[in-house]
Order: C-alpha cells, then structure tokens, then sequence
C-alpha cells in the first residue's frame, strides 16, 4: 500500500538553439525533450556537486517563473496538453485512467496497447501531425502515443511510442544521439524525446530519495553528452537562466467504506482526485455518502461534474462522468482497490501527482520551462506559463501555425528574441543547415 506519499511535479522544458541565424528562412530544427517526474526544485535539492547539463540549458536561456500543468496535473493528460494547447475537457484525455461508458471501455496508462485505439485521440491533432502535414520530418522517441495515425494515416517518420523502461538512462542517451544524427545527416528537423527514469524513481522512491538524486544525476550525465554531442557536431549556440523551490506531503484518504458496490459503476482514478460514475438514479445518494464520509471528512471537495469549478477546466467533456470527487490541498485520495475500481490496483509509491493546482493550490505541481537556442532571448525570465501555452512555443519555434487553442501566445512571447518571424509562408522544407538546430528540452515532473 502506498504510505506517506510525497508530491511534487515539474514541467522543465528546456529549448537548446544551435547556430543558424534569425534571417534563416527556414526555422532552426527543433529538439523536445520531455524529462517527465522532474520536479520544479529538484535541479536544486539534488544539485549535489553541480548538474551541469541542467545549468547549461537553463543558465543559457530564457526560463519560465514556472509552469502550471493542467488539471489533473497527471502524465497523459498533460503530455497531450502540451502539444495541443488544449485543456483535458477539450482534447478527451482526461486522465492516466479513463472510463467510456458508452463503449464500455477503459483508457489506462497500464495497458498501452488498448490506450493506442484512435478512438480516444481523435479529439485533437497533436503537433508532431500538425508539423508532419507541414511539411516536417519528425521523429519521436518514446513520446506518448505517436504510433495513432491522423485522417487515415497520416503518421510521424519516425516513431517510437511510450512504455515503460528500465530505470537507467540507456535509452535516453542513444535516443538523443539517434535524435541528433537524423537532424544532421536524414533530413529530420523535428525530434521530440521522451524519459521517464526520473518519474519512476519518484514514484518508488519519493522525491527526497537518493534513488532520485541518482536519476537527476545520471539524466544530468545524458544532457552533457547531449551537449558534447551537438558541440562536436558544431550544432550548438547558447546562453544562461535559473531554477526554483517546492516540496509538500500530503496527507491520504480512503474513500472505499463511502462507497457501495451497488451504487457505483466505477471508481476512476486515484490520487488529486476520482470520478465516480453511479449506477442510474443512485447519484444523490452517493453524493451525500461522499461529502458524509468519516474517513475523508472535509478533506475534499465532491462536485456533480457540471459543477466543477470553472479554473480547473475539467467537466466539459463526455468522459468526464458525473460525480468528480477533488481532494484538497495537502491530501490525496488513496487508490480505492475495489472490483469496481480503474485501475484494480495500485503499487505502492512514495510520491505521486494529480493534484488540484489552480488558484496556487499544491505549488509541488509546478513545473519548469526551459528555451535555449538561436530563436529565444538568452538570460531572459519569463513569467508564469501555463501547460496549455506550451504548445504556442513549439508551434512559434518552428514557424507554424497552430490549431486554435487554450493557451496564449503572449504568455511566452517573451522566449523569442526580437524579429523571430511569426510563421513561414513556405512549410516545405528542404535540407536543414547544419549548424542550425534547436532544441526544447521539456520535463514533465510530478510526484
Ligand atoms: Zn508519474
């Protein structure tokens, strides 16, 4: 069973540019890296002796204050999130866990062979396609499901779709060589990786563990030989920026004697929050058990899902079932275990995310992000940037033009250098110039 869990979370997005000049008509290429579990503060809890493949990203870009997930500030909504720019309620991943009544259907992150059904993707057009129509090679690296094809089969060049690995950094060095290689030599000029070694240790671990510090230290190791990597191929071009601070625990609750099976056709989730669709008329009668329950007591908030409040922008999609039940700040709710429960069971962990994060709630939800490269403003600090501003980054970074969405792209105007043209008229691209190569590095981080 879980105990005592931590919680924290951070979205590092780290852009690195490599030569190329501002007058380039064709964008530099563009590397994403999503570094996910990387909380806020762990750049500087687990600095240890210096991470310098951190410092050099952040210390020679433009950074945000920090980043605002979305809500729930869990993985697969929030990768999606960042290359949509939508909110959950909007782009139908609406959890790590989701449950389609109609279809009688499960979204798990568990189960990643049924999570690649187009089904529950078709919602919104993730960048990668937007970018491929465009006329970008792209490559993606273990990033979310890149393996659904869009309008009949319209798919990334390159794809290797999320699963769970081992915990070392093997992966994400060869991924980011392989992702440096096809930009230099195939053609590419979009790579997006993904890694989730800190994440998992975080999860095992909790986040003040040296199994922790371990991972930042050796995903450290990974950035630097990155960075040796771009320098020998003389792809690089950069400049400075800086970190941040947070850590909480939070308190757990058990919902499970609240709940009769008789009443409750699922319980979804666990964690920030649960949605509890009833059986048929049975509604009232489970919100009152649940706002009743002694062993949750005032520590959450029970909302008929057209009650949501409206910050967190989580009640407009259909998935979304009619009772979501939100834990308060300092507590989540522990993974209900039941027959009826999606999923059936949880291992344990020792920090977890999934918080509610509006109006500064839960600060260890925060994430950072991080732009380097010939694009974006060096030494600049950004303001706060919420999750769904992200995607009008990638799409600014690589001159395209984005699907309309949540976010703003005033919000991080200010990563751009001055004159960084808006959007190329003319998407078809031919060789990359060598030396011109950017790259994001973005950390998802939540525990
Ligand atoms: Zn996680």
């Amino acid at each position: 069973m879980p105990r005592r869990p931590a919680v924290l979370l951070a979205v590092v997005c780290v852009c690195v540019g490599v030569w190329g000049s501002i007058s380039t008509q064709k964008p530099p290429p563009l590397i994403v890296i999503l570094l996910d579990g990387v909380r806020w503060d762990y750049v500087n809890i687990h600095r240890g002796n210096g991470l310098p493949g951190f410092e050099r990203f952040f210390s020679q870009g433009a950074a945000a204050e920090y980043v605002n997930p979305a809500f729930p500030t869990n993985s697969f909504p929030n990768w999606h999130t960042i290359v949509t720019g939508l909110y959950p309620e909007s782009h139908g991943i609406i959890g790590n866990y989701i449950y389609d009544r109609e279809a009688s259907k499960v979204f798990s992150i568990d189960d990643l062979e049924g999570a690649k059904d187009p089904a529950w993707w078709s919602d919104a057009e993730p960048f990668w396609i937007t970018a491929t129509k465009g006329g970008l090679q792209s490559a993606l690296f273990l990033w979310s499901r890149c393996d659904v094809p869009w309008d009949g089969g319209v798919l990334p060049r390159h794809c290797d779709p999320f699963r769970f690995a081992a915990p070392n950094t093997d992966n994400m060095v060869q991924n980011f060589r392989q992702a440096v290689d096809m930009i230099q030599n195939q053609g590419y000029s979009l790579a997006m990786v993904y890694d989730g070694i800190i994440d998992t240790q975080g999860h095992y671990f909790g986040p003040a563990s040296s199994e922790v510090a371990a991972a930042v230290r050796d995903t450290d190791a990974a950035l630097q030989q990155l960075w040796k990597d771009l320098s020998d191929r003389d792809m690089i071009d950069n400049r400075p920026r800086d970190g941040l601070d947070g850590q909480g625990r939070c308190g757990e609750l058990d919902v499970v004697p609240c709940l009769e099976e008789s009443q409750v056709e699922k319980v979804v989730e666990y964690g920030g929050y649960i949605n509890v669709p009833t059986k048929s008329w049975l509604c009232d009668g489970v919100m009152e058990s649940l706002r009743r329950c002694p062993t949750v007591g005032e520590n959450v908030n029970v909302f008929l899902k057209k009650d949501v409040p409206e910050p967190l922008h989580y009640k407009a999609h259909r998935l979304i079932l009619e009772i979501v039940v939100i834990a308060k700040e300092g507590y989540m709710i522990r993974p209900p275990q039941t027959a009826y429960s999606v999923p059936e069971s949880a291992g344990s962990y020792e920090g977890n995310h999934g918080l509610d994060n509006t109006n500064g709630r839960n600060p260890d939800m925060r994430a950072v992000l991080y732009a380097v490269g010939p694009y974006f403003a060096p030494g600049v600090r950004a303001g706060v940037v919420e999750q769904v501003d992200v995607y009008n980054l990638l799409c600014r970074s690589v001159q395209l033009q984005c699907h309309a969405n949540n976010g703003t792209l005033a919000h991080v105007e200010a990563f751009f250098r001055p004159g960084v043209p808006l959007q190329s008229s003319a998407m078809s691209r031919g060789g990359i110039p060598l030396a011109a190569l950017m790259a994001i590095v973005s950390a998802l981080l939540l525990l």
